[in-house]
């Protein structure tokens, strides 16, 4: 079975690594000039790396990361409102930096099945070859395959042919900033989160593995275009809770992201033929839940699972669609829910936030995070 796996980003790699294993012969087509990740922290919540020992790729993935084991959620200052344990399932929650994750996936991939500089314009359907799929790429060549993987990310080429529609991806409202310091504080080092919350901003914290912290600050803002320096974010932040000016401090200035807040409406159409789309491309979310990567995995999981039995591609990708699409499209809905009432100003909202038992949202919150978390890819078909 050939096939194309047009974008080398994570799900891109998760889905070659994936059907790798179960003797496809994929190759991977990425737009960009060289295959690259950002700086900055990623969390995998034990769904995802579930499905990484399943695919062989948790044990690198552990060593390049720290295992976390709570989240504290706090106001500004660093008073406690929750404190919220990560189920100690069969596989633990990580957090890594991303370039970290991504050789790890590298690694379990033929360098010479990765094509650069070639991406996708669209896909078409040939009836006289038998239906399959051919890639037209954007340098003029077109290539047939006998299935193709659109892990194109947000702006994804692949999901204007399966759906028939053009979107825009939707602004919800606040910019997030991104960096990586050195230097691990004692409370991240034994395994903790924080997360602090105040009127329409957050600032959160992650251990990253190899002596890293990952920080993480949103803000709400009109529209996408300001840009911000470091030293507007730390005076913005100026008087939250140790160490927010110092992990903000020990970043480079040129090594902070900044990214808007975006997902898309949910599309019930994840596959055409022998094409489907994977992570990014389908179901792309804001990150209030960092399950935005481990859907990813799940999705690349479930691919090789129902490909590894045999049968019509068509109808295997079509499973996926209707195994995969009610889980993600919640999870979508929930990110989008969580980070409006954490981002939220007025008073109300604010109020019902702040003064919630702390014990019950605690364990309201646990609840809500095992439902995702203990889900475990591939059960279905058991
Ligand atoms: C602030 C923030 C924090 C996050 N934190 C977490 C977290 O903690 N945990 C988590 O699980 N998720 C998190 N996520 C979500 C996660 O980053 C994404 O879900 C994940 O990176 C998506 O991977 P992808 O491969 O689908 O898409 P992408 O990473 O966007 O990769 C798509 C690739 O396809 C290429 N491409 C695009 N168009 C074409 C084309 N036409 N032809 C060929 N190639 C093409 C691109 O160049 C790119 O390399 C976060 C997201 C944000 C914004």
């Amino acid at each position: 079975m050939r096939v194309a796996v047009i974008g080398g980003g994570i799900a891109g790699f998760c889905a070659a690594s994936a059907l790798g294993r179960i003797g496809a012969d994929v190759e991977i087509f990425e737009r960009g000039p060289a295959i690259r990740e950002i700086g900055a922290g990623l969390s995998l919540w034990p769904n995802a790396t579930y499905a990484l020992r399943e695919l062989g790729l948790l044990e690198p993935c552990v060593r390049a990361s720290s295992r976390v084991r709570n989240i504290r959620l706090t106001d500004p200052a660093g008073r406690e409102w929750a404190s919220i344990r990560i189920s100690g399932g069969e596989t633990p929650a990580l957090c890594l930096d991303r370039p970290a994750l991504l050789s790890v996936l590298l690694a379990a991939v033929d360098p010479r099945r990765i094509h650069v500089g070639e991406g996708c314009k669209g896909i078409s359907l040939e009836s006289r070859d038998g239906c399959k799929p051919r890639v037209h790429f954007e340098g003029g060549r077109t290539q047939a395959f006998d299935a193709v993987i659109g892990a194109d990310g947000l702006d994804s080429a692949v999901r204007r042919f399966v759906t028939g529609r053009v979107e825009r991806p939707v602004y919800r409202g606040y910019m997030i900033w991104r960096g990586v310091a050195d230097g691990i504080p004692p409370l991240y080092a034994e395994g903790n989160i924080t997360e602090a919350w105040g009127r329409g901003e957050r600032f959160g914290i992650m251990p990253i593995g190899n002596g890293k912290v990952c920080w993480y600050a949103a803000r709400n803002q009109p529209d996408t275009a300001a840009p911000q320096s470091k030293a507007e974010i730390l005076e913005h932040f100026r008087g939250w809770h140790p160490p927010i000016a110092e992990v903000i401090a020990a970043t480079p200035e040129s090594a902070i992201v900044r990214t808007p807040a975006l997902d898309r409406p949910t599309t019930w159409t994840w596959a055409r033929g022998p094409v489907v789309l994977i992570g990014d491309a389908v179901h792309p979310m804001t990150p209030n839940l960092g399950q935005g990567t481990c859907q990813a995995v799940e999705d690349a999981l479930l691919l090789s699972l129902l490909l590894a039995g045999g049968g019509p591609i068509e109808k295997a990708f079509h499973r996926v669609e209707r195994l995969r699409r009610a889980r993600a499209a919640a999870i979508v809905l929930g990110a989008r829910w969580i980070g409006g009432f954490a981002q939220s100003e007025g008073w109300a909202a604010r109020l019902a936030r702040n003064s919630f038992p702390r014990a019950l949202l605690s364990s309201a919150i646990e609840g809500a995070f095992r439902a995702v978390h203990d889900y475990r890819t591939g059960a279905c078909l058991a």
